[in-house]
């Protein structure tokens, strides 16, 4: 991938905040679960919170490929952290696509005043088939009534602007399901129990209650009953970030196994010389590069709008993912004993490497829809 002189200087002012800043303190942030506000802030404040908001609502309008090439830096050292970026990017997609002025103006401003945001489509019965919603929208006048509970909703209890797809008609299915924002503090809309994840613990993720939520008309995004439109727009944008989440993840725990190796001495001389790791370390590098080529192929797609993207964003997504997960277990078996402490991050590694197969769509998922396109 050829970067622009301007991508170089971003992508450059990214790995130094993230050596400085970000890797120092992934282990920690990890061990305490605790949300890492002061890494939104230097985010925020390096412009990197912005990067999908339109220009003319004083955002940056970057490219889908400068995106993954920001969220890939990011992930080699800290996957929560990452997670951060690639929401910031994929949320505004809805109002991209489908907002009004007013709606933009509003909710572009808020997020550049620093408010966080959610995106809660998941629910207890429809996990994969999103078209299940249960989640019910009634209209009473000029308002909406929501009644309904969501799970696994990220940044759930530190958003402040919450995009929530429920169902206008329930007997269309996919056809019935519409999308609306709100804020937090709404009348009717509780923050419920945070999940305790495997990893990418530093993320907030939280079950959401809607009881009698009342929303009225103006804060439905597009057209009653195109919120599957929207839902599905958003995960073709996520599964560019989570396909870069892997290849920054699997290229910073290969680094980290290959700087190991180097080092480590069994049978009088350093472990990297053995070809069996040798092998290992082939193996890491020609995968993670192929995804890395998949992953900007998707990306460029999506930038000039070629209809490929879906099932090019689909592969990139589930090729790079996998790669991701073979490459933070092999990192481990590297470091041998060590490898499966605290002491080393590619423990962690391994643990967040796990997410990246199951959201934004499984990679069970992601084959389906490659079935699909393919046979079109
Ligand atoms: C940390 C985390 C953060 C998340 N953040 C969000 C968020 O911000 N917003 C949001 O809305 N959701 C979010 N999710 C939800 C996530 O997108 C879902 O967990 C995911 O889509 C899978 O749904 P499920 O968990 O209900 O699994 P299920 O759909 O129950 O799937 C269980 C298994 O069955 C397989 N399976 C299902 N259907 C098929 C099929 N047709 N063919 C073959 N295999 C199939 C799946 O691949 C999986 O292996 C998050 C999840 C996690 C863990």
């Amino acid at each position: 991938m050829e970067f622009s002189e301007e991508q170089v200087l971003l992508r450059n002012t990214v790995r130094r905040i993230v050596a400085e800043r970000v890797a120092p303190r992934a282990a920690e942030t990890d061990e305490t679960g605790e949300f890492p506000w002061e890494t939104v802030k230097l985010f925020f404040d390096a412009g990197l919170m912005h990067l999908r908001i339109p220009a003319e609502y004083g955002g940056h309008d970057e490219s889908m490929v400068t995106v993954c090439m920001v969220i890939e830096e990011v992930s080699r050292a800290d996957l929560s952290a990452a997670t951060l970026l690639a929401m910031a990017a994929t949320h505004v997609e809805p109002l991209r696509v489908a907002g009004s002025h007013e709606q933009k103006q509003f909710c572009f401003g808020k997020i550049l005043e620093g408010d966080l945001t959610c995106i809660s489509i998941t629910e207890p019965g429809a996990g994969s088939d999103a078209a299940g919603i249960q989640t019910r929208a009634l209209l009473k006048g000029d308002s909406y009534i929501l009644n309904g509970r969501k799970l696994f909703a990220s940044n759930g209890g530190v958003a402040s602007l919450y995009f929530i797809f429920a169902s206008t008609s329930p007997e269309k299915r996919g056809k019935g399901i519409s999308c609306f924002f709100t804020e937090k503090g709404a009348p009717g809309l509780t923050v419920g129990r945070e999940e305790n994840k495997m990893g990418t613990r530093a993320t907030n993720v939280t079950e959401l209650i809607l009881e009698d939520l009342a929303l009225p008309r103006e804060n439905l995004i597009g057209e009653e009953g195109r919120g599957l439109h929207l839902a599905l727009a958003t995960l073709n944008l996520a599964r560019l970030t989570a396909a870069s989440q892997g290849v920054g993840l699997a290229s910073g725990a290969m680094d980290y196994a290959i700087d190991y190796a180097r080092q480590r001495e069994q049978f009088g001389r350093p472990i990297a010389e053995f070809q069996g790791l040798q092998f290992m370390f082939a193996d890491m590098a020609t995968s993670i590069e192929a995804a890395r080529c998949l992953t900007f192929d998707a990306a460029r797609k999506m930038d000039v709008g070629d209809p490929d993207v879906i099932k090019g964003a689909a592969m990139a997504k589930c090729f790079a993912t996998d790669v991701c997960m073979q490459a933070a277990t092999d990192a481990v078996q590297v470091l041998g004993g060590y490898g499966y402490t605290k002491d080393h991050p590619v423990e962690r590694m391994m643990r967040d490497a796990k997410l990246l197969q199951i959201y934004d769509g499984t990679n069970q998922i992601q084959r389906l829809i490659i079935g699909r396109e393919l046979l079109k």
